[in-house]
């Protein structure tokens, strides 16, 4: 099998894994209970709070863990918006979010709440001149996604946040973190809130992060009993939170050494796939390489995933989220209806090995020839 998909979901680390089944088997109690088991189930959970606090450098109280980064996201713009309204109802957001954000914003304009999109530029950066622009008194909330999921375009925050705090400094910058952590450098300072999820970075899946800081002015969405996790009331699922607190540290290492490596294997995969005439290579400068998303002419998106899977190789048509509809990250890019309505994305990791890219561009070339044949006949 040859995994291209990183970006959909990673497999779970070993040692992660080991962490996930050693605190289910000896951390029984509630860590919201008063009697000893309970007691050591919430220390262990402290521990593990305070390990990711340390990472991010951030106050333990500022961080709540969810089921992913769509109950993140969902926490972070409904939580805002509704705590804020008095003060306006105005929401900016990129044309490069996932599509989890997107939903969350047709809710809110079914509440009330006015949605601006704003532009990028031809590499797919937010335009400053049009962010300015749509920025209000009555702007509670803006969110840009770090990394865009589709196409790998990742945007400048701390400049960003700039920008907005010198136009309006009431107004909060949530970011989408989710295809930044375990590949770039994150900084949640960067932000006033952001949201991450363990099973991109080689954790399980069904747990997340939300990052919020202290001075933003929130209304809890979600009420029940137990204080251990205030955002998201209930029992705390302890062994998903140790092993995403490993998860974490082990995918926050070495990111540069990672980073070179995977460049040079996106690099390969570029220069084998530009001789195709009927490829569009969807990347702009500011892409990172963990993420390289191409068009194909005249082919089937969906068609070619098929047939290369045929070959056990595993690619995405747009995020595993919206699989069969048009790429809007592809659209904000190059405004092609065409080019947006065929998009494959080919995911990559530190694992990934160069055998197995030079397998993938063999299996490429293979069922390019025919199914372009097919298309011919
Ligand atoms: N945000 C981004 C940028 C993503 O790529 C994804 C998953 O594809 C999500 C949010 C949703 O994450 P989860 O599956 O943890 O809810």
């Amino acid at each position: 099998m040859i995994y291209l998909d990183y970006s959909a979901t990673t497999p779970v680390n070993y040692d992660v894994l080991e962490s996930y089944i050693r605190a289910t088997k000896d951390f029984p109690g509630n860590p919201n209970s008063l009697h000893s088991l309970g007691v050591k189930s919430k220390a262990l959970m402290n521990s593990a709070l305070k390990q990711i606090s340390d990472i991010f450098n951030v106050l333990e109280s500022e961080l709540t863990f969810t089921s992913g980064a769509t109950m993140s996201n969902n926490l972070a713009l409904v939580g805002t918006s509704l705590a804020n309204m008095k003060q306006g109802n105005h929401i900016i957001v990129s044309k490069l979010e996932h599509p989890s954000i997107y939903a969350i914003c047709n809710y809110l304009e079914n509440l009330g709440f006015e949605i601006s999109y704003v532009n990028n530029d031809e590499d797919g950066l937010v335009d400053f001149d049009d962010l300015k622009k749509k920025m209000r008194a009555d702007t509670i909330l803006v969110s840009i996604c770090a990394v865009n999921s589709e196409t790998g375009v990742r945007q400048p925050l701390k400049m960003i946040r700039q920008i907005i705090k010198k136009e309006n400094p009431y107004t909060y910058l949530h970011s989408d973190m989710t295809q930044a952590l375990g590949k770039i450098p994150v900084n949640f300072h960067d932000v006033d809130m952001a949201s991450a999820t363990a099973h991109k970075i080689y954790g399980p899946k069904g747990i997340g992060l939300f990052y919020k800081n202290s001075r933003v002015k929130f209304s809890p969405i979600l009420y029940g009993s137990g204080h251990a996790n205030m955002l998201n009331p209930g029992t705390p699922p302890l062994p998903l939170i140790v092993a995403f607190a490993k998860a974490i540290r082990l995918a926050t290492t070495d990111l540069d050494k990672r980073e070179n490596f995977i460049r040079r294997l996106n690099d390969k995969i570029v220069n084998d796939l530009k001789k195709y005439e009927g490829v569009m290579i969807n990347h702009s400068k500011i892409c990172i390489p963990h993420i390289l998303n191409i068009s194909l002419k005249d082919i089937k998106a969906e068609t070619f995933l098929h047939a290369l899977e045929e070959y056990e190789i595993y690619v995405s048509t747009n995020t595993a989220c919206a699989s069969g509809e048009i790429s809007t990250s592809v659209m904000a890019l190059y405004d092609d209806p065409k080019r947006a309505s065929s998009t494959l994305r080919i995911s990559l990791s530190h694992l990934t090995t160069t055998d197995e890219v030079n397998k993938f561009l063999a299996c490429f070339k293979l069922v390019y020839e025919k199914l372009s044949l097919l298309k011919r006949e």
